[in-house]
């Protein structure tokens, strides 16, 4: 019952212990109440299962839209999304539509799964929500700078950028996943190196916009260079070839335009992992 959740909390506080310096109608000081949150709702982009939660989980695709229901959101001003789990939390946003007691908001691909906070145009937060949005995600999903993920499953994380591995640092990371699964060309882009390479294996290096990204320790290579290939088209499978231990991928993404420049970190251009 939505009723009941409400006889344990306080009322907001006096107006006056949150003022701001406001441009009034009146040109005097402008006064919020403070946003309460009493729970999420699954909008748009919704599976089957419970579309509300107050204080479990609410599911929602990303991109789809999330319902907040509570009182107080006239003036919020912007939704925060906790997130928890990775480095780009705290992603802030417009509600898309509001009224008193609703507000629905567009689920970005930046946020992570988590609960959320509604802050007021003075800088007042709410409460965090007691219910945690859950974003799902498919192996098709695009990241904000467009890549999706390089395998169809999210494999498992054996090596993360940056490791140091004693004579060098780690310039990608590891995905363990079974010899033969298909490689996925992250963004359309143009094969600029396809071959043998040492400790990599077979290895491929596509170049895209403005950054390049590999693939390294291949079964098959299945691109030939110079070729343009398609976002999401299979270039290779795969392998444990050149210096590996067990079958996996390792990928890259380097700074453009050329195929041995500076590694970044994968995570800051991948979807957020599903
Ligand atoms: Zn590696």
């Amino acid at each position: 019952m939505f009723g009941l959740c409400t006889l344990g909390l306080t009322l907001p506080a006096a107006a006056g212990a949150q003022t701001a310096e406001g441009s009034g109608a009146y040109g005097g000081t402008q006064f919020y109440e403070r946003p309460v949150i009493r729970d999420l709702q699954c909008r748009t982009g919704c599976t089957r299962a419970a579309r509300v939660s107050q204080a479990g989980w609410v599911s929602v695709k990303e991109k789809g839209v999330l319902r907040i229901r509570g009182r107080n959101f006239d003036d919020v001003g912007q939704v925060l999304f906790l997130g928890g789990s990775g480095t780009a939390d705290n992603v802030g946003v417009a509600p898309q539509a509001r009224t008193a007691r609703t507000l629905d908001v567009k689920v970005p691909v930046e946020a992570g799964s988590g609960k959320i906070v509604l802050l007021d145009p003075a800088g007042n937060g709410s409460e965090p929500s007691r219910a945690r949005l859950r974003i799902l995600r498919t192996a098709n999903s695009l990241s904000a700078q467009g890549f999706i993920w390089p395998l169809p499953t999210r494999g498992y994380l054996t090596g993360h950028y940056g490791e140091d591995r004693g004579s060098h640092m780690h310039s990608g990371i590891d995905l363990a996943v079974p010899t033969g699964t298909p490689i996925k060309a992250v963004a359309e882009g143009r094969v600029i190196l396809v071959g043998p390479q040492g400790a990599y294996g077979n290895f491929t290096c596509l170049r895209h916009a403005r950054l390049v990204t590999c693939y390294a320790h291949q079964s098959e290579m299945l691109v030939t260079y110079g070729q343009f290939v398609k976002q999401g088209q299979q270039i290779g499978t795969v392998g444990s070839t050149g210096r590996s231990s067990g079958p996996h991928l390792h990928f890259e993404v380097r700074q453009g335009p050329e195929a041995w420049t500076t590694p970044l970190d994968p995570f800051k251009f991948l979807p957020r992992r599903f």
